[in-house]
């Protein structure tokens, strides 16, 4: 299958409804970013839909921040059903919906949306599929475990973390380089860490740290589950973002990052289970398929199609 990029200009183009076709199919579906075409959601999210017999195409629409809400309008004028939202447009998606979910609502941000009769809805599934993928990979609910998130103030971090906080987890430990970016965080979720049945009370259910404060291995070593949400890992010549001898057997290690780090080599030498961030990046993307065509899709072979497109 062909894979395609369109551009604002194809959008509005005379001829738009033409162009948007790969393969004889009609683009219903796609994911919006800037740049967009590193993007693994074409490989995960087409077998998935030609396996339920429909007739769509999935694809690439490259909008610079600029054009993002007129071309999100265009899409949906064009009789697309709906898309996924990546870097840098998850706070525009927010923005250009008339209606959100509670995610989205609370933290101002989607990754999905649906355009309908005119109407444009926002959902947010980072933290939902956050949630699916830890189960999945550690057998083990998030809710018992103390967690600690490194990048908490990212756009990754932020719904991780607020997933982590209304599933009720045991403590949550938010580090950032820029320490400030916590502080409205800290805000939001402080409330849903209050339970006076855990530790002592919310200033110890929720705590945070600067990434490069000494207290940080002391904290991680408290941990039960470490995540790597900052940008760190992404280069393959990248330290990791903790340093090693915070690392030992008990630690469950989670990386978003889509392959394999320096943090995951480490975590294993040290005897620590390992993962890396592509079941996150499978289940918010079936949270999304589920929402705009109202049924799950075939997780095993997005899945296979996913990591096909990561090792290839
Ligand atoms: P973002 O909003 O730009 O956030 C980047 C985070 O990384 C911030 O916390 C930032 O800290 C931190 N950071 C960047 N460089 C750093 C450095 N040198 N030292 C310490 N911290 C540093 O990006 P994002 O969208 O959240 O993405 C973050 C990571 O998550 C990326 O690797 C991305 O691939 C991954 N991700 C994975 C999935 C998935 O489904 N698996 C989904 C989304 C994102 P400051 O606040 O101090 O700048």
């Amino acid at each position: 299958m062909t894979s395609a990029t369109f551009t604002f200009a194809d959008l509005n183009a005379s001829d738009a409804a033409q162009r948007l076709h790969i393969d004889g199919k009609p683009v219903k579906l796609a994911v919006v970013g800037h740049p967009v075409e590193h993007s693994l959601s074409p490989a995960m999210h087409q077998p998935a839909i030609d396996a339920l017999g429909l007739d769509y195409a999935y694809a690439r629409v490259d909008l610079a921040p600029d054009d993002f809400a007129a071309g999100i309008q265009r899409m949906a004028t064009l009789g697309m059903l709906g898309c996924n939202v990546t870097i840098p447009h998850k706070q525009a998606a927010f923005k250009v919906a008339n209606e959100h979910d509670p995610i989205s609502s609370e933290l101002q941000v989607a990754n999905t949306l649906v355009f309908d009769n005119g109407e444009i809805l926002a959902y947010s599934t980072d933290g939902p599929g956050f949630v699916n993928a830890i189960t999945e990979q550690f057998s083990i609910p998030l809710a018992s475990m103390k967690v600690l998130i490194l990048g908490a103030g990212g756009g990754a971090g932020t719904c991780i973390a607020r997933q982590c906080a209304h599933e009720g987890v045991e403590q949550l430990i938010l580090a950032n380089r820029t320490i400030e970016k916590l502080d409205p965080l800290y805000q939001l979720l402080a409330p849903h860490l209050d339970s006076e049945h855990h530790l002592s009370g919310p200033g110890d259910r929720l705590l945070t740290c600067p990434m490069d404060s000494p207290e940080l291995i002391e904290l991680a070593n408290q941990a039960d589950l470490i995540v790597n949400a900052t940008a760190i890992g992404l280069k393959r010549t990248d330290p990791s973002p903790l340093p090693h001898q915070a690392l030992s057997p008990h630690h469950l290690v989670y990386d978003a990052i889509y392959r394999d780090t320096r943090l995951l080599k480490d975590a294993r030498s040290h005897g620590a289970s390992a993962r890396d961030g592509r079941s996150m990046l499978l289940h918010q993307g079936a949270l999304a398929f589920d929402i705009w065509l109202d049924q799950a899709p075939d997780i095993e072979l997005m899945r296979d199609a996913l990591n096909a497109a990561i090792n290839g």
